[in-house]
């Protein structure tokens, strides 16, 4: 995630709206039909990975997802398991009191008004037969099953599931606005269980409280026929009956899978190395917001590792907090397509780019370890544009968003407040504000990444980010993980400096 800057200052929106030919659609598809066949590196990477299953009809005027899944779950650690958890996000937009957005932004959330959204169990069954389940958590953003027989390590059951999804009229990640429907964080996904045991963290306001496991998805789409679907994954096809396409899409070793759909959505497409990349958009600047993801893809692919997936997609939303990412697919706010705000749309695009290698293909517990994530991508945006532009450029962005931005913003705030905390690494919900966790995981965790680069120089430093990305892509990573790898590519111990940054309090 990469909040808007300038929250404050209005941007200009863009309120032509633009039908989309038939000749589009048909563009659309041919891309996609082409597109699907799998790199090795993928097929590889999907054994033994959870598989989900999930048959969708959208209903856009109820705003409503009818929903059938069936999870393969495969027993991964090295214990026999006798309950299941699954997150059900959407309820986490149920309730007004409870809402997943900061106070003072419910009305840019909400600009019609709180409007609650929701995902309604219908059935649970274990291996085809019914299975008593409870729904519990704040929110009632948990479901936990209660297996009639232990799963041992190794073993797999078949988890089938029945609900509705009820999206709200929103602007955050979940729900629909003016012009798009954003189905982000809506179906039940497995809560991971690691070396601390479950984790069943809710939906904080703060940060992206988000932490899942690689798996593999086959999702079949039916909507109304001039609706287009922007998706994590490849979509195979594309059929239309009496007015409704049935879209079927395949992902494999993805950590999520997010859909984004509009009946004025225009493409533009361009291949990158191995990647077709797109921009959906029903504003303007389309073909700014392909440029500058596909770039970002070019870039990163030199600077980290080659991206493995065939598809991504930059998608305009109704989304007002900046940008967004899943895998294979990032939502950006749609005010960032006015003329006079490319250059966030470029930061902010750079950013989400990003995320596809440092959340996406190397995952991590974002609610614990937000800094792992988004303080490594908020400086490999500063990296974009070195890489792209050269190194003045990249020195002026680092300044200007990092040491006299977001960095400066906590130093200022030590001033007046001299007891306010300043670790870094600490659970989401434990930061006071969305400015300070700004300034901390983002700011003060690019100079730690900065600094590191200038200690070990630059070959040592890509070399790292290289093989942090060979190493744990499709699985998540923690902080032991990085520095271990950091001391061996260098030679030296680093415990110390990254203590120093993470847990010094000022
Ligand atoms: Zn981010």
């Amino acid at each position: 995630m990469r909040p808007q800057p300038g929250k404050t200052s209005k941007l200009i929106l863009i309120a032509a709206l633009i039908t989309v030919l038939a000749a589009s659609l048909a563009a659309v598809l041919i891309r996609f039909g082409s597109e699907h066949s799998q790199n090795p590196v993928l097929l590889t990477a999907a054994k033994g990975l959870n598989s989900y299953e999930i048959s969708v009809d959208f209903d856009p005027t109820a705003g409503m997802l009818y929903c059938n899944q069936s999870i393969v779950y495969i027993n991964r650690t090295d214990k026999d398991i006798t309950h299941l958890y699954f997150h059900l996000y959407p309820n986490a937009y149920k309730y007004e009191d409870k809402a997943v957005f900061p106070q003072e932004d419910m009305h840019r959330a909400y600009p019609s008004g709180f409007s609650s959204g929701y995902l309604e169990l219908e059935e649970v069954t274990v291996n085809g037969s019914g299975c008593p389940y409870t729904i519990g958590g704040y929110s009632e953003n948990l479901l936990m099953l209660v297996l009639d027989d232990s799963l041992a390590p190794g073993e797999s059951t078949v988890i089938g599931m029945k609900y509705r999804v009820k999206l709200p009229h929103c602007l955050g990640r979940f729900g629909y606005g003016d012009h798009t429907y954003k189905a982000a964080n809506w179906y039940p996904i497995a809560c991971v269980y690691d070396k601390n045991g479950w984790n069943l963290d809710r939906y904080y306001p703060i940060g992206d409280p988000f932490y899942s496991e690689a798996a593999n998805y086959h999702v079949t789409i039916r909507a109304p026929g001039e609706y287009i679907i922007a998706a994590t994954g490849d979509i195979l096809s594309r059929r239309e009956k009496d007015g409704i396409a049935t879209w079927t899409i395949k992902a494999l070793a993805v950590r999520d899978f997010a859909w984004v759909t509009s009946d004025r959505f225009k493409v533009l497409s361009r291949k990158v190395g191995k990647t077709m990349v797109h921009s959906y958009y029903f504003s303007s600047n389309g073909d700014k917001a392909l440029d500058y993801g596909a770039s970002a893809i070019e870039v990163f692919n030199d600077a980290f590792g080659e991206y493995p997936y065939k598809q991504f997609s930059i998608v305009e939303a109704d989304f007002y907090i900046g940008g967004m990412e899943y895998p294979n697919l990032v939502m950006i706010d749609h005010s960032l397509y006015a003329q006079g705000a490319l250059k966030w749309l470029e930061l902010i695009i750079a950013h989400e780019t990003a995320h596809q290698w440092w959340y996406g293909l190397v995952g991590n517990n974002q609610i614990r370890d937000a800094w792992l994530d988004e303080g490594l991508t908020e400086y490999s945006t500063v990296l974009y544009y070195g890489l792209r532009y050269g190194r003045e450029k990249e020195d002026q962005m680092y300044r200007e968003e990092i040491a006299m931005g977001k960095y400066r913003y906590i130093q200022e705030l030590a001033r007046s407040e001299p007891d306010i905390d300043q670790t870094i690494h600490k659970a989401a919900y434990e930061f006071p504000d969305w400015y300070v966790y700004d300034a901390l995981v983002y700011g003060k965790g690019a100079v730690m990444f900065h600094g590191i680069r200038k200690r070990i120089g630059d070959e040592k430093f890509f070399e790292v980010l290289k093989k942090y990305h060979e190493k744990y892509r499709f699985t998540n990573a923690d902080k032991d993980d990085l520095i271990s790898l950091i001391n061996s590519v260098t030679g030296r111990d680093w415990e110390e400096y990254f203590n120093k940054w993470l847990y010094d309090s000022n």
